[in-house]
């Protein structure tokens, strides 16, 4: 089976900006960024999306997710966050590994 782009960039196959990891997550910066600093958070444990991830996993990406956001949009001054679980092709999913966006936003 091919490797997603997301497992190639936790196998260091591919180049990113890795802001956090540990043994279940990684988190690194979108390659296109919808403001500044917006990044992504991904289960290492592998599901498509909300229709097939395990709960364990999806608790654990949340609770990373927050934590990663609140210490972020400290660092960046940013003053709010939307946090974003796109969810089949429908809903604009582009990579099937389930990733939680989190996209800061400022006052201007
Ligand atoms: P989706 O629509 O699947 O929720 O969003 C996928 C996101 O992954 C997009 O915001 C896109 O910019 C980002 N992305 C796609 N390929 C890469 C990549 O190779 N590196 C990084 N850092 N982000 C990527």
């Amino acid at each position: 089976m091919q490797k997603d782009i997301f497992q190639r960039i936790i196998d260091r196959e591919i180049p990113s900006t890795i802001i956090y990891e540990d043994d279940k997550t990684i988190a690194f910066l979108d390659i296109n960024p919808h403001t500044k600093g917006h990044f992504l958070v991904v289960s290492k444990e592998f599901s498509e999306n909300l229709f097939d991830i395990e709960d364990d996993d999806l608790i654990n990406l949340i609770l990373t997710a927050r934590k990663l956001a609140l210490s972020q949009i400290e660092k960046l001054n940013a003053k709010g966050f939307r946090l974003e679980i796109n969810s089949g092709i429908a809903a604009g999913q582009e990579i099937f590994r389930t990733h939680v966006h989190i996209i800061p936003y400022y006052d201007d």
